[in-house]
């Protein structure tokens, strides 16, 4: 096989990928801010970060994956303004941020399943590591930070080229950048909140700089270094924090590391998930969530392959007609391999195992049409076209064309091996009938035309149409019949 190629936002190029430890791939994504739900904007990061983990392991590395869990320090600003996302919905909600948290993060983990997203190695909730936060910030205090009535501030000025990420000027902050009063640079930002005089908050912990919480910016680089060491090969998040958050990360890094390094060698960003009328922000009443597509009738793995058509690092623009076109390709997939799942148990084939031996060369075509696409930075739109190939191609031993078909899914992760045409048939949580209801009615209408009574033949299928049952007579694809959505 050939090497692997990412696009490396440090540099803005496509590099090879070598990992610090032969045979590892040790790879750290920021995770969510468990104030709220994700939308299917913040689920695209993570499909993003697990198809870079599976290519990484279909590539043969000892993967480790550490995505963190936020509970602590992100504000409504990415700067150092604005309230606490936990403590805000806390009291939004006259909750304790401990059951804000649980609640919220589990949801994230029912998406995190939906999404067929693998387990990570490690899960790290940033309370867990607020000792060593502290303990971190203290042995990069005395050189690279200085303390003012609001907290404990990493001066950016301490080390070489800041903000080299973002590529963006920050000598006036391009006002991004909240002024705190004392800041030595406008780029300076809180790795220690203090908890105002006065106030409580539901989260602070004692520190040397008094009672707080850490900034936001501090977790990753504490966890990071924890549990992957550092240097280590790839950091993972949305393109936003390209300017912000990582830029931040980067700078603790270096203070900690006393040298010129990054932290990790990629850095590696996905593109925004779009939608122009609004409904992916948080606060808009129906807002976009994996729930909502599953209670529309879409099958929550329409949506994983809907980011797969596209490059990670372009945008993507969500519709409802983009989806319903996404679940027609999957369904599409499905029925190909369910029929060749057929064909394998009629011919007696051997069984299914890795693809091994004499392939037919047409099988290894679309294998390594496959694996040209995956290692050109993660080129799935591409890798789609050479799995539709293969699972079309005709007169090839079936038994090797399904082990084909695995190893590409395993590296997409649509699940294609399991799913059935009926998973697919997701009900909207709106729907008035019921499958089995369904099933009867179009019982009774093949009888109904096997007796030429098509008078009764259509008033099943009108009422059926009332009730929202799209008939489906000839349907190329083998359908009979299915809910509109
Ligand atoms: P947050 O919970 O706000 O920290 O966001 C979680 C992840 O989602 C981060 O990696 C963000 O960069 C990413 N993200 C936020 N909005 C979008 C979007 N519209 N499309 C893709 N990724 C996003
Ligand atoms: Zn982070």
């Amino acid at each position: 096989m050939s090497e692997l190629k990412l696009f490396n936002s440090l540099t803005r190029q496509l590099e090879t990928f070598t990992p610090e430890h032969a045979g590892e791939a040790r790879v750290y994504t920021c995770g969510p801010t468990v104030y709220n739900y994700p939308h299917i904007g913040n689920m695209r990061a993570y499909v993003f970060a697990d198809t870079l983990g599976r290519v990484l392991s279909y590539k043969g590395y000892k993967l480790t994956h550490v995505i963190n869990i936020t509970d602590v320090g992100h504000l409504t600003d990415d700067a150092d303004a604005g309230e606490d996302k936990m403590e805000k919905m806390a009291a939004e909600k006259a909750q304790s941020i401990w059951d804000i948290a649980r609640h919220y993060t589990e949801a994230y983990w029912a998406d995190i399943k939906a999404l067929n997203i693998r387990q990570p190695a490690h899960w790290s909730i940033a309370t867990d590591y607020v000792p060593a936060m502290i303990a971190y910030a203290t042995s990069i205090a005395d050189k690279h930070c200085y303390e003012l009535d609001s907290g404990l501030y990493f001066d950016t000025s301490t080390v070489a080229h800041y903000g080299a990420l973002a590529r963006a000027k920050t000598e006036d902050g391009e006002g991004r950048i909240e002024q705190v009063d004392g800041k030595r640079n406008a780029a300076d930002f809180a790795i220690w909140r203090k908890t105002p005089k006065g106030e409580t908050r539901q989260m602070e912990w004692d520190s040397p700089w008094g009672k707080g919480a850490p900034g936001w910016h501090l977790e990753c680089s504490v966890m990071s270094e924890a549990l992957l060491g550092l240097p280590f090969d790839i950091h993972t998040g949305g393109i936003d924090h390209r300017e912000i958050h990582h830029p931040n990360e980067i700078a603790q890094n270096q203070a900690r590391c006393g040298s010129d390094h990054s932290g990790a060698h990629f850095w590696m960003h996905n593109n925004f998930l779009i939608e122009r009328s609004g409904k992916m922000s948080k606060s808009s009443g129906e807002f976009l969530r994996v729930q909502l597509l599953i209670d529309k009738g879409f099958h929550p793995l329409a949506y994983r392959l809907m980011c797969l058509q596209a490059h990670y690092r372009s945008e993507l623009e969500f519709s409802w007609e983009g989806l319903q076109a996404a679940l027609v390709r999957l369904k599409r997939m499905v029925m190909g391999v369910s029929n060749l799942k057929v064909r394998h148990a009629e011919l007696a084939s051997p069984p299914v195992t890795d693809v091994q031996g004499d392939v037919a060369p047409a099988i290894a075509a679309t294998l390594r049409d496959f694996g040209a696409a995956v290692e050109d930075d993660l080129n799935t739109a591409i890798a789609l076209t050479s799995l539709e190939t293969l699972i079309g191609l005709k007169k090839v031993d079936v038994a090797q064309q399904l082990a084909a078909v695995a190893e590409m899914d395993a590296v997409l992760g649509i699940n294609l091996m399991a799913l059935s045409r009926t998973d697919l048939r997701t009900r909207p949580k709106n729907a008035i009938i019921t499958e089995d209801k369904i099933e009867t009615a179009l019982a009774a209408r093949k009888e109904a035309r096997a007796a030429k009574d098509f008078a009764k033949s259509d008033t099943i299928r009108d009422d059926l149409i009332a009730k929202g049952v799209e008939v489906m007579d000839g349907d190329p694809l083998g359908w009979d019949w299915k809910l509109d959505i």
